[in-house]
């Protein structure tokens, strides 16, 4: 059975490693469903969200998870967020009017960039990572911050059309305090040499490859545990209350000039393209309702 929008986490039974395996098809076309990108765009779009997936996965958080790329190239901003209950969305947004030729590399893209995780934990501190864009690939940057923030060696292939998008992370577990010098040693060799079979999966075998046999394929001399598939879902987060309070942001005498000038204020979610309309009366009452949301400062 060709398993999608699925999540699926394996270990090792014989060593110290673990990993996920992950495909999106009509959450990866629901997130992208109103975005019109050039093919390189919409690529790069689909391996993020796989990626902050697998990241959501192998990071143990309640909240959020984003994934942001900021750059001054063609396509400056880039987002993917996934929540603990595995549901993602994702934009990007290139320069206006720029032509975006389908061979464009990362650094083109991009250009001298930055990638920052951060989450937002429901249960304790909110934390961020940054590292810059380097390596050519987004999984050779995620790589990067897994080793400089996490200290877990990582690998990761991405992939990512119009249709589908996929994911594959494996990581070294720690060593326990107590192993010695060959006990290092033969946790070193495993880890080079699984890191030279997964160097052998390209992304269109990722993209149409079950995971069962994906995983037979690569490490068939080990013995793997497969966990149950978890599903993601598109869903998005914005909602009326988020709305309201950007709007609030905004002040009232700007909001009031706004619906002067063109009748209503229209705010359209960047990810699901849901509109939110305030008529003069709505914006009244925005006002109305909260004073104590009108942030310090702003009332002279
Ligand atoms: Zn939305």
């Amino acid at each position: 059975m060709r398993e999608v929008d699925s999540l699926r986490r394996f270990l090792f039974e014989d060593a110290p490693l673990r990993g996920h395996w992950l495909r999106l098809e009509s959450s990866w076309r629901a997130a992208r469903e109103h975005q019109d990108h050039p093919p390189v765009v919409t690529a790069l779009l689909g391996e993020a969200l796989a990626a902050v997936t697998l990241l959501a996965a192998a990071l143990k958080f309640r909240g959020t998870l984003t994934l942001q790329v900021r750059g001054k190239g063609l396509l400056p901003l880039l987002i993917a967020q996934c929540t603990h209950e595995r549901k993602l969305r994702g934009v990007a947004q290139p320069l206006e009017g720029a032509e975006i030729p389908d061979t464009a590399t990362l650094e083109e893209l991009i250009g001298d960039g930055q990638l920052v995780v951060t989450v937002d934990n429901e249960e304790g501190m909110p934390w961020q990572g940054i590292v810059p864009l380097t390596g050519g690939t987004l999984s050779a940057c995620l790589e990067r911050y897994f080793e400089t923030s996490e200290q877990l060696p990582t690998r990761l292939v991405l992939s990512a059309d119009g249709h589908r998008a996929a994911g594959f992370l494996l990581q070294k577990l720690p060593s326990p305090e107590h192993a010695g010098e060959g006990e290092e040693g033969r946790r070193h060799d495993l880890w080079e040499e699984v890191s030279v079979l997964l160097a052998t999966l390209g992304g269109r075998e990722l993209l149409d490859t079950e995971v069962d046999v994906l995983l037979h394929r690569l490490f068939a001399e080990h013995d793997l545990r497969l966990f149950e598939s978890e599903v993601v879902r598109f869903g998005c987060r914005c909602g009326p209350e988020r709305i309201a309070a950007l709007l609030r942001s905004l002040g009232e005498d700007e909001a009031q000039d706004i619906v002067a000038e063109q009748g209503a204020i229209t705010v359209t979610c960047e990810f699901c393209h849901r509109p939110y309309r305030y008529d003069a009366i709505d914006v009244a009452q925005l006002f109305a309702e909260t004073p104590a949301a009108i942030p310090p400062g702003s009332m002279n």
